[in-house]
């Protein structure tokens, strides 16, 4: 389905090896100069609001509402750009035109029994794709970290099919177009659900590296250690399925020990964030164990691998996250750090200090020695 540059395989002692694929790093566009105005570092349209599933739905414009005041009584609430929608094809480089189409002209039912469409629903899922595609874009030419606060959130959305919340895949659209242009693209998936559609989008693709933590077992059911991709795309899908009770200190060893050494040996030239706050210890929908301290940790460390691999190109766009104090307080966070400041964190109990994950760290692990130097 998904039509980028596709880089053609190596053969290594007769044998394909997924690093092999990887083709020279064009180390040039990481050198692009910085400009030396200020730039944006968040993206955000109040339309977003306007999107409602149904009454009472967790995904509900009040996720956004808590974030944005959050970062407003912060004073961290400036340099917000507004984006413009994702062209249709924008979205056709990770859908198929029929789900488009049914999506574009179903006006009211559902795409699954959560996941309703209204009049409304397709212009602002548009919005939220082209709010990510913007961030990526700003991202890649400023070499800066920029954080797309978007919804409908988008990565249970997959070729040709919605659900979970998902209509649109705001990030796999946002990959693609930098794939398009010939760079090679890690997209870390920090919420709690496995990202289903973005995994299918590039199962198959060694020029984008997907790396998903979820708590294994939940909706949608997919993304065991055993799944890394197929065809050219072997590999390069690496799913952490941690179990209930992970926490900090299990994010933590997994990036250390697995993301960021599969990171630097990918060696992307952008990095795009699924980041859904329903990890989070407080948040209602899941059993993970992050704190907020946590989560700010884990996305300044994988800002820092940007820095140090790719000039800083750093997405990080919404997804889940059904606490709202807790998506606001961790998005400020987030935004704080990124401004060299710090937060004060309310909700900051760390429930996993033991690495209870290290046993779905280390089946991941086995599976991905065969393609990675792993320790
Ligand atoms: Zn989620």
């Amino acid at each position: 389905m998904f039509r980028g540059v596709i880089f053609s395989g190596d053969i290594l002692q007769g044998r394909p090896c997924a690093r092999r694929r990887i083709p020279p790093w064009d180390g040039v566009r990481c050198l692009e100069v910085r400009p030396a105005v200020p730039t944006r570092v968040l993206v955000y349209d109040p339309r977003f609001l306007e999107h409602v599933s149904s009454p009472l739905h967790v995904e509900r414009p009040e996720r956004l509402r808590a974030i944005v005041d959050r970062l407003k009584a912060e004073r961290l609430f400036s340099e917000v750009a507004k984006p413009a929608p994702a062209s249709i094809s924008d979205v056709e480089r990770v859908h198929r035109k029929t789900y488009i189409e049914y999506f574009r002209t179903l006006t009211e039912g559902f795409l699954d029994p959560e996941t309703a469409v209204h009049p409304e629903t397709f212009d602002i899922a548009l919005l939220a794709a082209g709010a990510t595609l913007q961030a990526a874009r700003t991202a890649i030419r400023e070499g800066r970290p920029v954080i797309a606060l978007v919804r409908p959130p988008g990565h249970h959305a997959g070729p040709d099919y919605g659900g979970g919340f998902c209509y649109l895949n705001n990030v796999a659209a946002a990959a693609a177009e930098q794939v398009a242009e010939g760079r090679r693209v890690a997209i870390l998936d920090y919420d709690a659900h496995h990202g289903n559609g973005t995994s299918e989008i590039f199962s198959d693709e060694a020029s984008v590296l997907y790396i998903s933590t979820h708590q294994y077992g939940i909706y949608p059911g997919t993304g065991p250690a055993a799944d890394v991709g197929k065809g050219d795309g072997r590999g390069f899908t690496v799913n952490i399925p941690f179990t209930a009770g992970c926490g900090d200190s299990s994010y933590f060893i997994a990036y250390d020990t697995l993301i960021e050494p599969i990171l630097r040996e990918f060696r992307p030239e952008a990095i795009l964030m699924s980041l859904g706050i329903d990890a989070h210890y407080r948040d209602p929908l899941t059993s993970l164990a992050l704190s907020s301290p946590g989560y700010v940790e884990l996305v300044a460390r994988s800002a820092a691998a940007a820095s140090s691999l790719c000039n800083g190109r750093l997405v990080v766009a919404l997804e889940g996250g059904y606490h709202l104090d807790a998506v606001a307080e961790v998005v400020a966070g987030i935004a704080a750090r990124f401004q060299g400041r710090s937060l004060e964190f309310r909700l900051k109990d760390v429930l996993d200090d033991k690495g209870r994950g290290r046993g779905a760290i280390e089946a991941t692990m086995a599976v991905h020695r065969t393609f990675w130097n792993l320790r």
